[in-house]
């Protein structure tokens, strides 16, 4: 059982709530920290271990900054992340591009950033070098197809967009050191919010005995594998966290058994972990609007799905507590729900809590990954403000809310002056 709390009372929370007006998302940086530590020290015996954080996963700059002085690097999937990357200072090998479907701009720019390309397909080591050039760092991204179950967030391996196969990927390595590449990365990703510990330990072991082989069969050799992300987090009260010292012992003892053994060792281990980093340090803050009786009761929040995607596109579980009410009996069954024009857009369906009035304050649990990120403008949304609860305790401004000037910012009006 793992207690959802909020870092703040209700006062605090309305203290806040009163300067910046609802909704905003709320991350803290004391937690974030800790995590981050205790994330690498977990893995400390792998050699220059490191996690990446995927700037997908939560792209704020101050995020990424503390992240960064905690000794994190980065995972970037587009243009837009790798500026944003070199923005808060992230240098070289600090940042991996794990891209797919990529344009040749985004390689030129990885490139330019001296970052570890990883490539997704094998048509890509064209365009790399037709854009970028061969690097002599390069990655691929592997993907064992039915030799591995993925999970639901990501579906069957066999079935997922990315990735080199089994056919392939010795040819990829083959064809990339004839090219001239003289370093060399795994990757793979097969995973999303997975908790059960075997399932990394079990990766590992598919990519220790891959890196085998590929040495065997092209006399490559990996200096970097990449676990990519996809540790789980425990939304729900009653989920098991996973036990990182148990994942990184399993993979210790592989490590030596199949990596050590066939004189390979030291090979680089990474993750590119978001949402375990991040994600139970954010809570989504609204205000009740409006408490509505009809064939079900409807709580009607200030925030909707712009603000956090994930129960309506995954019917993703997050937690929601009622601050000043955390001791109430869960004794009314209620819809929560946002105010977009969608039935979809429901925070939870069915969910027991205490009994709610308008005016309340509202917390979603764990929104620091993949919440306000996943934000859009559908229906005239606009998205939150982001605040951080610095470790001093005071709270910061780290992203203003979006305002209607945003909305139409991108606008040509029909009868505006037409600007070549
Ligand atoms: C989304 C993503 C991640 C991060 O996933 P989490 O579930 O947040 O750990 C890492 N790598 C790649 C390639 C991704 O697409």
């Amino acid at each position: 059982m793992n207690e959802k709390r909020t870092p703040l009372k209700k006062t605090e929370l309305e203290a806040i709530a009163a300067k910046y007006t609802t909704p905003f998302h709320l991350y803290d940086e004391k937690a974030i920290r800790e995590n981050a530590r205790a994330f690498h020290k977990a893995f400390s015996w792998g050699h220059g271990f490191k996690n990446h954080y995927a700037v997908k996963a939560c792209p704020n700059p101050t995020i990424l900054k503390i992240l960064h002085e905690e000794g994190m690097g980065v995972d970037c999937s587009s243009l837009p992340e790798l500026v944003l990357a070199e923005k808060v200072g992230f240098r070289g090998e600090e940042i991996v591009f794990s891209s797919n479907d990529t344009p040749p701009e985004e390689f030129i720019e990885a490139n330019r950033l001296g970052a570890v390309i990883n490539l997704d397909d094998i048509g890509h080591i064209e365009t790399l070098e037709k854009s970028a050039g061969i690097s002599e760092m390069i990655s691929f991204r592997y993907n064992p197809g039915d030799t591995r179950t993925g999970n639901v967030l990501i579906g069957l391996p066999q079935e997922a967009k990315y990735g080199v196969t089994r056919d392939q990927v010795i040819e990829a390595f083959r064809i990339m050191q004839a090219k001239g590449a003289k370093r060399f990365g795994l990757h793979t990703m097969v995973a999303s919010n997975e908790l059960k510990n075997s399932y990394f330990v079990e990766t590992a072991r598919m990519l220790f005995e891959l890196v085998v082989k590929i040495k065997r069969e092209s006399g490559v050799c990996i200096e970097l594998i990449n676990m990519g992300g996809g540790i789980g987090i425990p939304y729900r009260p009653d989920d098991r966290a996973v036990d990182l010292n148990e994942i990184s012992a399993g993979m210790q003892k592989l490590y030596k058994k199949i990596i050590i053994s066939e004189g390979l060792d030291p090979i680089k281990i990474v993750f590119e972990c978001g949402r375990i980093i991040t994600g139970p340090y954010g809570y989504l803050v609204s205000r009740v609007r409006q408490v509505a009786r009809k064939y079900k009761d409807y709580v009607g929040l200030d925030s909707c799905m712009a603000n956090l995607m994930r129960p309506s596109l995954y019917g993703a579980y997050h937690h929601i507590t009622v601050p000043g009410k955390e001791n109430w009996p869960a004794s009314h069954i209620y819809d929560v729900t946002g105010s977009l024009c969608e039935n979809s857009d429901k925070f939870a369906i069915n969910r027991p809590l205490p009994e709610i009035e308008p005016g309340d304050l509202v917390v979603i649990h764990d929104t620091g990954a993949h919440g306000h990120a996943m934000g859009f403008n559908y229906n005239g949304k606009l998205r939150s403000a982001e605040l951080l609860l610095g470790e001093d305790g005071a709270v910061k401004l780290i992203r203003r809310a979006e305002n209607i000037d945003d909305y139409f910012s991108t606008i040509r009006f029909p009868d505006a002056p037409v600007i070549v």
